[in-house]
């Protein structure tokens, strides 16, 4: 049987091998066919004693088929459904074989590779960090359909398995086994299916082990069923506690919460059929194909490496230069120490690049504390940071990152006195937030060398970086620079030079919208509120106030130092507040004295009254639907104009850069893609609505058009 390997030992033990076509094996069109072939075989097989599951690929089994998910449409909601049960009610015969059946797990088993664990009676782990157990569904819109619902709740209570569910905690064979999910552990590969031999030689005789809990007779969810008063208790507050972490956007982890109480309420095989319905209704919808695009196939490009030049060696960096100190430039050092490069952080005196050396000991402390590093590493790391005022130390730096004040003419400064300290070939990248790269550029000796290499804050946490071409930035250096991300762990993307870039300049929308509603009436809070609805991380004003309105006026001044202020989006509405705000009333923000807020001592935050009695207007008449629109839209929009510009090069940079950088909501699987299921036509169409009603910023990008005329989509 291609794809499967069946062999039949003298001990009467069949060990089924998956291997099929591709590097790994996944429910594709393929799977159900051999899985049913299998089976049969299985359940003819004479003088059978057991079998064993096992995999020929590097992981264990990868899953469903995103493919297919994806391209499922509405009108095959039925058909969909049917193969689910098909496929479980296949899942069902090999776990009432009469024998018992042991997977042996050699890696990864993920989703549907573990739902096949999770229907087999025993389950043996190699206790290896590569081997990630779990059900991350959830992540991508969808439930674990294939079983895995129902089965986690018999076997750990609904109490337990719901964070598996709900959360899609992927966990390594040691957390695995400690939750009940895995039933032994082999130190090495190679005991895998010997011990899972010697398991079945072992039982030989005992009925039970080829019975699963739930089809023992007496068999008892543990915690109690749904209707026990413990969890009947539990279960009054999780949707309230649910809907308070997805406000409601985010279908799946209702329908994984529904399904899941069902399993512990209703008999098994009625349970499946419910679990089979929650996931041919999930598939469909929107929110699962934005998140499988972005989350799975976009990330996987990104991270894949679809935007680095090709035909370029791997570019290892081993000794960084990193100017200046503050809180940046201490990230930037923290993060490359911690993957082993060597650093030198210079300051304008030692004791400031030692104060920012310092605050890589202060989160080596802190991992020591949780138990998660030891002194012996953290005295490893330390000893590659070293904290300096002089030029000189930077010798041979194959990598310098500047990290000083945003200030052009010292930006200019310190290229210029350090650049020669590279060593031949050696990259320049500037960690500027708003600054045109290629501007910046023109003060370097050799320019194509230079390179924007945008970390956000705080840069230990944070996952993205964006790296930014100038005008003759060589593919060379974006190599360098984005090997340089990965080396330390962190997702790059890469854009086109432009003011602010991509994730600045589309941020910045959202803050202005905000602060434009404020001016013309709405009420403050209510505007943050309903910017938190959209899946916002926090409100528009509220965020001003985190990032500051001082910032926005340095930046504003820089912009007006080039002439390149008013170049680009309207800014009246946000000149016009920081005039009242900083101009009269010096509040630069959260710490600047307070922004549209005020925050007290004892860390309440209310909403300063000379805001509301300046600018609210109480019969200012706007719908919450146009105020979410707004400031969505906004940022869509802006995101549109940077492809249609080439400040984007790609769509799947534009998402993953947009939920990583800014804080798209998860649901739109980020800004570009969220055009995609919101239909082209009917954006183009919302656009003229908000347009003829708010002004000319809303215009529909004349991308979108091209698009519709194509018949094609934002991919
Ligand atoms: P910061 O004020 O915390 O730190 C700047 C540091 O540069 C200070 O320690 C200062 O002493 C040092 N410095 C000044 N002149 C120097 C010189 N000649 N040589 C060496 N060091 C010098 O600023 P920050 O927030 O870390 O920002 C640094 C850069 O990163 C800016 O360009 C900023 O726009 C950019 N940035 C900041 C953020 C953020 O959220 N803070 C995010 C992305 C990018």
């Amino acid at each position: 049987m291609s794809g499967f390997n069946y062999e039949k030992d003298a001990d009467g033990i069949v060990t089924v091998t998956m291997d099929m076509a591709g590097p790994v094996n996944s429910m594709s069109p393929k799977f159900s066919p051999l899985f049913k072939e299998t089976i049969a075989k299985l359940e003819a097989e004479a003088g059978l004693t057991g079998v064993v599951f096992a995999s020929a690929k590097k992981t264990f089994f990868a899953g469903g088929d995103l493919n297919s998910l994806l391209a499922t449409t509405a009108d095959q909601t039925e058909a969909f459904f049917n193969t689910l049960q098909d496929m479980k009610a296949d899942m069902r015969r090999l776990e009432k074989l009469p024998v018992p059946v042991v997977s042996a797990i050699n890696g990864a088993a993920l989703g549907g590779g573990f739902e096949i664990c999770l229907s087999t009676n025993y389950r043996i782990a190699y206790n290896h960090k590569s081997v990630q157990i779990g059900l991350p569904e959830v992540s991508l819109g969808l439930l674990p359909g294939g079983g895995g619902v129902v089965r986690m709740v018999n076997l750990l209570g609904l109490q337990n398995a719901l964070p598996f569910l709900l959360e899609g905690k992927k966990v390594t064979p040691e957390k695995a086994l400690e939750a009940g999910m895995i039933h032994e552990l082999v130190d090495s590969v190679d005991e895998l299916e010997p011990r899972a031999k010697a398991y079945l030689v072992e039982q030989k005789g005992n009925e039970a082990a080829a019975v699963q809990p739930w089809d023992t007779k007496g068999f008892r969810i543990p915690g109690g069923n749904a209707n026990s008063p413990k969890l009947a208790q539990v279960l009054m507050g999780a949707p309230a506690m649910l809907a308070q972490k997805t406000r409601g956007l985010l279908p799946a982890p209702e329908q994984i919460l529904d399904c899941a109480v069902e399993a512990a309420r209703l008999d098994f095989d009625t349970a499946m059929t419910i679990e089979s319905r929650g996931l041919a209704y999930l598939a469909i919808t929107p929110q699962a194909k934005n998140l499988i695009t972005t989350f799975f196939f976009q990330m996987n490009k990104v991270n894949g490496g679809a935007s680095r030049p090709k035909d370029i060696e791997p570019q290892k960096t081993k000794k960084v230069g990193v100017l200046g100190a503050g809180m940046m430039g201490q990230g930037i050092a923290f993060s490359s120490a911690m993957v082993g490069i060597e650093v030198i952080l210079k300051d304008i005196s030692v004791e400031a690049a030692e104060k920012g050396k310092a605050y890589s000991e202060k989160l080596l402390d802190k991992r020591i504390s949780r138990g998660r590093m030891t002194e012996e590493k953290k005295a490893e790391v330390l000893a590659l940071i070293k904290p300096t005022a002089d030029d000189a130390d930077l010798q041979g730096c194959d990598l310098i990152i500047e990290a000083v004040f945003e200030n052009i003419e010292l930006k200019n400064k310190i290229t210029q006195s350090t650049e020669k300290y590279l060593c031949e070939g050696g990259v320049w990248g500037s960690n500027t937030s708003s600054l045109p790269i290629s501007l910046l550029s023109e003060a370097a000796s050799k320019p194509e060398n230079f390179i924007g290499i945008h970390f956000f804050s705080p840069v230990d946490k944070m996952p993205l970086v964006e790296l930014i071409c100038g005008d003759k930035t060589s593919d060379l250096a974006l190599a360098k620079a984005f090997d340089y991300t990965k080396q330390i762990r962190k997702t790059p993307i890469v854009v086109n030079d432009s003011l602010a870039f991509f994730t600045s300049r589309t941020f910045a929308t959202y803050i202005d919208e905000g602060v434009r509603m404020t001016t013309e009436g709405a009420y403050p809070v209510r505007i943050d509120n309903l910017g938190k609805a959209i899946g916002m991380p926090v409100g528009p004003l509220n965020v001003h106030d985190e990032t500051s309105q001082e910032l926005t006026r340095k930046a504003t001044e820089t912009w007006e130092a080039m002439g390149v202020k008013n170049t680009w989006g309207e800014q009246d509405a946000v000149d016009e507040m920081l005039a009242f705000m900083i101009g009269e009333n010096n509040r630069g923000g959260r710490h600047h004295g307070g922004g549209y807020y005020e925050y007290g001592a004892d860390r309440s935050k209310t909403i300063w009254p000379s805001l509301v009695e300046k600018y609210y207007q109480p019969d200012f008449d706007i719908s919450d639907a146009d105020i979410k629109d707004r400031l969505l839209f906004r940022q869509v929009i802006e995101s549109l104009k940077c492809l249609q510009t080439g400040v984007l090069r790609t769509v799947a940079d534009g998402n993953i850069g947009s939920i990583m950088g800014i804080g798209a909501p998860i649901w739109t699987g980020g800004f570009l893609q969220f055009v995609n299921t919101y239909g082209l036509e009917k954006f183009q169409t919302r656009c003229g609505e908000l347009a003829a009603e708010y002004g000319e910023r809303f215009e529909c990008p004349q991308i979108v058009a091209d698009k519709i005329a194509a018949g094609e989509t934002f991919q």
